[in-house]
């Protein structure tokens, strides 16, 4: 294990922020942890796809290079998978289509490490990853120990965990351990995915297809960090109050929401962000994207301050318009 001074991470973080790091280390085997819980302050990094960096990252970054997949049960309906935080995700995915299991198929293409899964939540096309994860291994910096939390434990949410609140920043998550289904139950009712199975002309699609359809959407309609700097989805679709809803309904009878619960219902962030005229802005070269007003956008040379002050301004026109905070997805550095 070695550490390296002055680091640069441009090509580590897909919003394609110029940054540098005042030390950078690759850890490969779980076992190398300890030797790192003294330093402070420490960053981990994935991906980087879901990270906003300043210019100057104070402190040491340790790279997520732990692998592989591990099957530690096989039953009639379905089997267990040990899969080492390191891994990518998408060849986690891929790996699983290619056994014909199926749970994991509509979250295609979404870029990080399975390590950063469970942090957020990830989600996509109605499916999210805590309806797969069994339980979710981590190496706390202060005690040293490793401790298994169940899905229940992790109190998973909306793009939230244990590891967004009390855990923040405790931890360095190891293992996660899903469990996919060998009885293929398929979730193709959201979005196009039924649409573009049909243009794909499958009757009866396998969880391969559904794959399949799912990252033919996503390429048509997300902007790829290899061409454009984004972190994906910048802001979280805000819940509100079901009476505040219909208030705003008054006036803005065309907002669109979905029920959480009897009292409460979620907003698209991207259409209060579009009616407040952001769709398509850029000022220098941070903007938000022109089809997708979610995404925030590096057109080359942004810094992390100039994207941190747009999703502010953002932000207040917002609240401004109609009381409603939408809230950052992208962690902050
Ligand atoms: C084009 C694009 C599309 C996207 N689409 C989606 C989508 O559909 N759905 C969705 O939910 N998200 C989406 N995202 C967001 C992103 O892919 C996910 O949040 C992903 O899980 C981030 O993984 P990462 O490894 O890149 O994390 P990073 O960006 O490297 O890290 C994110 C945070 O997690 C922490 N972290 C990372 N690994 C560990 C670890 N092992 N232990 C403890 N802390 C850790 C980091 O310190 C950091 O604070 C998208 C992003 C992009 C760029």
């Amino acid at each position: 294990m070695e550490i390296q001074y002055q680091v640069p991470l441009k090509a580590l973080n897909t919003f394609g922020i110029r940054s540098v790091a005042d030390a950078c280390v690759t850890v490969k085997e779980t076992e190398e942890l300890p030797a790192l819980s003294g330093y402070t302050p420490k960053y981990i990094l994935g991906g980087g796809s879901n990270v906003l960096l300043p210019a100057h990252v104070h402190g040491l970054v340790i790279r997520n290079e732990l692998k592989g997949i591990r099957q530690t049960a096989d039953q009639d309906d379905y089997v267990l998978l040990e899969v080492a935080s390191g891994e990518v995700w998408h060849d986690f995915v891929m790996f699983v289509l290619s056994k014909g299991w199926s749970g994991v198929e509509n979250m295609a293409l979404i870029p990080g490490t399975v390590g950063a899964a469970p942090i957020q939540n990830i989600g996509a096309y109605g499916v999210e990853v805590k309806d797969v994860i069994e339980w979710v291994e981590c190496f706390e910096w202060d005690s040293h120990a490793i401790r298994r939390l169940s899905a229940p434990d992790c109190r998973f949410g909306y793009r939230d965990s244990i590891f967004k609140q009390e855990y923040a920043g405790k931890s360095f998550i190891t293992k996660v351990c899903f469990r996919l289904s060998k009885k293929a139950e398929l979730n193709t009712s959201y979005g196009a995915i039924e649409s573009e199975l049909a243009v794909m002309g499958t009757d009866h699609p396998a969880p391969s297809d559904v794959a399949e359809a799912v990252m033919r959407i996503r390429r048509s309609k997300l902007p790829d960090p290899a061409q454009i700097g984004n972190a994906g989805s910048f802001f979280k679709n805000p819940t509100i109050p079901l009476a505040q809803y219909e208030t705003l309904r008054e006036t803005y009878p065309d907002m669109p929401s979905y029920r959480v619960d009897d009292s409460r219902v979620k907003v698209p962030a991207a259409w209060l962000i579009e009616s407040c005229g952001w769709k398509g802005f850029r000022e220098a070269d941070a903007g938000v994207h022109q089809r997708q007003s979610l995404v925030l956008v590096n057109y080359g040379e942004a810094n992390g301050e100039q994207l941190w002050a747009l999703s502010e301004r953002i932000v207040d026109s917002v609240w401004e318009k109609f009381q409603i905070r939408p809230e950052r997805e992208v962690q902050v550095w």
